[in-house]
């Protein structure tokens, strides 16, 4: 039994798994793999494919000054969840029901096309642009043109206590830096849903609190300057490494435009 299971690792969902693991939350992401006419299909990579592998160039991301490569920024996105503790796992969900009718806090499970199910006490829906497998659930789907998008509160949360979607299957607007805020809120409504004590999830000076008297807050941490300037020269060294060389990974194309 997972404490959140997260359908989906593209933007919203990638940014959630980051929350909800570091809060100590036992995390699983599970993604549909690339698509057919993706330059990673036989990468082995388990991450899943976001919508945003198919960007060209991502510059409205902020923080990256003249933009990014979008896959890069999914790659980097997806090790810093792994590092958090998230695990990942590549398969396609097709259905999700309560474990017992009656009690939702027994939680969910979830099949998965040719894979084992999954139980889950709570469960993320991140899954641009399919919903299907959530109507077993009566979670409140809203349909526009061909897509459906999911009901939610302001923090994510849908009809159905446990279940929770996040990025553009909420609705929101169809830019990566949307999704990936959205899914850092959801988690957190996940973290606070689950009576994890893990509010601020900040690095803080050392001294910050204790030099006021305080206790340091729960989910935070302070760390003295020789820790600092040890992190700060690991993450130059892995951003370094990380963009030394162009990604050989291109932009994976619309599955309707025919290619040669
Ligand atoms: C051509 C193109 C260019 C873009 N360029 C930009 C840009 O420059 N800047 C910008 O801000 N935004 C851009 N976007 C938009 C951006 O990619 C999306 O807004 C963002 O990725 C949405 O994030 P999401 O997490 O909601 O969905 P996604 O990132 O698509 O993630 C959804 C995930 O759910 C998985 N999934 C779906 N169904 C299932 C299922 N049943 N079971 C398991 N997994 C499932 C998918 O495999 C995927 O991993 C672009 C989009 C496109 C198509």
């Amino acid at each position: 039994m997972r404490d959140v299971c997260i359908v989906g690792g593209g933007t919203a969902g990638l940014a959630a798994s980051i929350f909800t693991a570091r809060a100590g939350l036992d995390t699983l992401v599970i993604s549909e793999g690339p698509s057919p006419s993706s330059s990673r299909t036989q990468s082995g990579d388990d991450g899943g494919e976001s919508i945003l592998a198919r960007n060209a160039s991502l510059e409205n991301y902020p923080g990256f000054p003249d933009g990014v490569d979008a896959r890069r920024y999914l790659q980097l996105t997806r090790e810093q969840a792994r590092n958090a503790g998230a695990e990942f796992e590549l398969g396609r969900v097709t259905r999700a029901e309560p474990i017992d009718e009656d009690d939702l806090e027994a939680g969910f499970v979830l099949e998965t096309e040719g894979g084992d199910p999954i139980e889950t006490r709570r469960m993320i829906a991140a899954s641009w642009s399919d919903s299907e497998y959530l109507v077993p659930l009566d979670v409140g789907r809203i349909q526009r043109g061909s897509k459906h998008f999911v009901d939610t509160d302001d923090a994510g949360r849908t009809a159905v206590d446990g279940v929770y979607a996040a990025g553009r299957l909420a609705d929101e607007p169809h830019q990566a830096i949307v999704a990936a805020g959205h899914g850092a809120k959801v988690g957190l409504a996940v973290i606070h849903d689950s009576d994890t004590n893990f509010y601020h999830d900040w690095v803080a000076p050392e001294g910050y609190f204790t030099g006021r008297g305080r206790e340091v807050p729960p989910g935070c941490e302070e760390i003295d300057d020789q820790e600092r300037r040890a992190r700060d020269e690991r993450a130059r060294g892995r951003l370094l490494e990380a963009f030394a060389e162009p990604l050989d990974e291109v932009p994976t194309m619309h599955p309707s435009v025919e290619q040669d």
